[in-house]
């Protein structure tokens, strides 16, 4: 790894020189002051020139950039494009050539640590180092584990660890910009840590016996347009590390997801509420020690033993309530886990779930789904198709919809049910379609009472044509559908009979 000896920075008589008064700065040209800096980054011009690509830069290469306008350093192994940035610079162009086509790390920090470069230059990142700077003694190192690198897909995260007196950070370069907190999954357990982190359909793997006792309480970081996630453990004792720990089964390798098992944690249940005669909010609280937020879209397994024999079924987590605010006490996000689940009294797994008393255990999976958030950016028109317990998946689709997706113009669920006691949720549903007039629901019922002077039936031609009318000719439009497999089956046949792509249909099946 390249460095620039940290004392011939900042060079005798340089602006960066800390004065007692603080460090001199040059004058910006106008139009160059921080405020317009931000504004750059965020008009979502290419400043690196890679549009978007995080690549793996090797030191050959760093050196060959070096010229004001083509200038990469190296900070913290994070190789950034800083000529788009020279002019803003408030120490001067000179200043950050003197990094030019280097390590800058010393620089950095000896001049402005507490900067939050990472924020400030995300837009110029270039990528990461290619060559681990030398490995700390006792650190596990790359030689002592299993490496299945993939051959093709995304390219392989890495992982780098510092401590502090109290702190231990493990931080995951993703090489992938827009991760997010839900694809993390941190357990620890004893001395056991591991942690999955998600890129596209792989599965990045740390699982390492740590070296010295750390506390339960832990916090998971993402530095989302960087790709690098920041794994924070509290030290026990206030003691120097020397080493990590020891790999453990599977540590550090890259593979696709559907090669990964799943991996369970022991949930309690807290709260048990009905919903409707068979339907009940079953409120689970994860375990101090697990950091696990399930993606918009995808299910979890619940894991219960019956009879001797374990079974396993799996469950689509919904939020609390349909309207924030609706429940009180609001409780702390990433600590409960909530499920919509209808009871079938001659179940196999159900009825043994109803039987769980409040604070029973059950296990809960990693998160599975093919579901794609992307797929929701930019919509207008937003139609959810959804029979009896099918709602569930609509949940958090609808809530991330009206409260992500600025493009939305319209959102209508059309909801099938047997009977109007089995619609979940109903008056929630009637409450957010009065609150957010982008938001509208059907009900439509194949065994009503006779009082019922809604709509009536299955899914059919006729009751589709009339609930999808865009809010404009050629909006752009999305379609979710779930329900029994024949339901969900019929519904994308007769879907695609109304001319909408697959592209334009996410229908959720087992
Ligand atoms: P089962 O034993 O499967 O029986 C269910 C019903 O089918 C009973 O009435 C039973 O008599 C009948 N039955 C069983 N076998 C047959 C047969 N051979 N022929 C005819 N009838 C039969 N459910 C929810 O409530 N909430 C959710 O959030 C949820 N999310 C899901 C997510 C996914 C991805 C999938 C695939 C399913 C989801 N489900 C959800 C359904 C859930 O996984 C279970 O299938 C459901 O809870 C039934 O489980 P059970 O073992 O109690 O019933
Ligand atoms: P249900 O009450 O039995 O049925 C709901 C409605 O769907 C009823 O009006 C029913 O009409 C109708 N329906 C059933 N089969 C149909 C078909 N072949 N064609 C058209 N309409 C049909 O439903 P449920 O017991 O809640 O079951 C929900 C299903 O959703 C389960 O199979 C569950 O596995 C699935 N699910 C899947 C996911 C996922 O992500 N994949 C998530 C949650 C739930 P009738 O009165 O004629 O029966």
């Amino acid at each position: 790894m390249l460095n620039v000896p940290s004392q011939a920075f900042p060079a005798p008589g340089s602006q960066q020189r800390v004065a007692s008064q603080g460090r001199s700065k040059v004058p910006l040209k106008q139009g160059r002051s921080l405020m317009d800096w931000i504004r750059l980054t965020k008009s979502g011009k290419d400043l690196t020139g890679l549009k978007g690509r995080l690549i793996e830069v090797t030191e050959e290469e760093l050196k060959t950039h070096n010229k004001k306008d083509d200038c990469w350093i190296c900070i913290r192994g994070l190789v950034y494009n800083v000529s788009p940035y020279m002019e803003y610079h408030p120490g001067g162009e000179d200043e950050l050539m003197r990094a030019a086509g280097a390590d800058g790390t010393d620089l950095f920090n000896e001049v402005h640590r507490w900067v939050n470069y990472e924020s400030m230059l995300k837009e110029c990142l270039v990528g990461r180092m290619a060559v681990k700077p030398a490995v700390p003694k006792g650190m596990l190192s790359k030689s002592q584990v299993t490496d299945t690198l993939p051959r093709e897909g995304p390219s392989s995260p890495s992982y780098d660890w510092f401590q502090t007196e109290s702190s231990v950070t493990i931080a995951i370069y993703t090489k992938q910009k827009n991760i997010s907190l839900d694809s993390v999954m941190v357990d620890l357990q004893g001395d056991s840590l591991r942690t999955e982190t998600f890129i596209q359909d792989h599965s990045y793997l740390i699982h390492i016996g740590l070296s010295h006792e750390v506390q339960e309480n832990f916090s998971v970081r993402v530095i989302e347009n960087v790709g690098k996630v920041d794994i924070v453990l509290q030290k026990r004792e206030n003691i120097s590390w020397k080493c990590l720990g020891q790999p453990l089964e599977k540590h550090d390798s890259f593979i696709p997801k559907k090669d990964t098992g799943l991996s369970y944690r022991r949930c309690q249940l807290i709260s048990k509420e009905d919903v409707t005669h068979d339907t009940r909010l079953f409120c689970l609280m994860l375990p101090p020690s697990t950091h696990l937020q399930v993606p918009v879209g995808h299910h979890v397994y619940l894991k219960l033993s019956v009879t001797g024999a374990e079974i396993v079924k799996p469950y689509t987590p919904v939020s609390a309530s349909l309207l924030s605010g609706f429940r009180e006490p609001v409780p702390p996000p990433n600590k409960y886990i909530y499920f919509l689940i209808k009871i079938y009294p001659d179940g196999l797994f159900t009825p043994e779930l109803d039987h769980l008393q409040i604070g029973d255990f059950i296990s809960v999976s990693s998160p599975e789904g093919n579901f794609k958030l992307s797929k929701l950016q930019e919509v207008e028109d937003l139609f959810l198709l959804a029979a009896g317990t099918g709602f569930t998946p609509m949940v958090n689709v609808l809530n991330y919809a009206l409260t992500c997706v600025s493009s939305l113009r319209k959102v209508k669920l059309m909801f099938f049910n047997k009977t109007e006691d089995d619609i979940i949720w109903r008056c929630e549903l009637e409450k957010l379609a009065f609150k957010d007039k982008r938001f509208d629901t059907e009900f439509v019922l194949s065994a009503p009472s006779p009082e019922w002077n809604g709509k009536q039936g299955h899914v059919s031609p006729a009751l589709l044509s009339e609930f999808l009318q865009r809010s404009l000719e050629n909006s752009r439009v999305f379609l979710c559908i779930c329900g029994p497999t024949a339901f969900t089956d019929e519904g994308i046949r007769l879907l695609h009979d109304l001319n909408f792509s697959n592209d334009e249909i996410h229908g959720f099946t087992a």
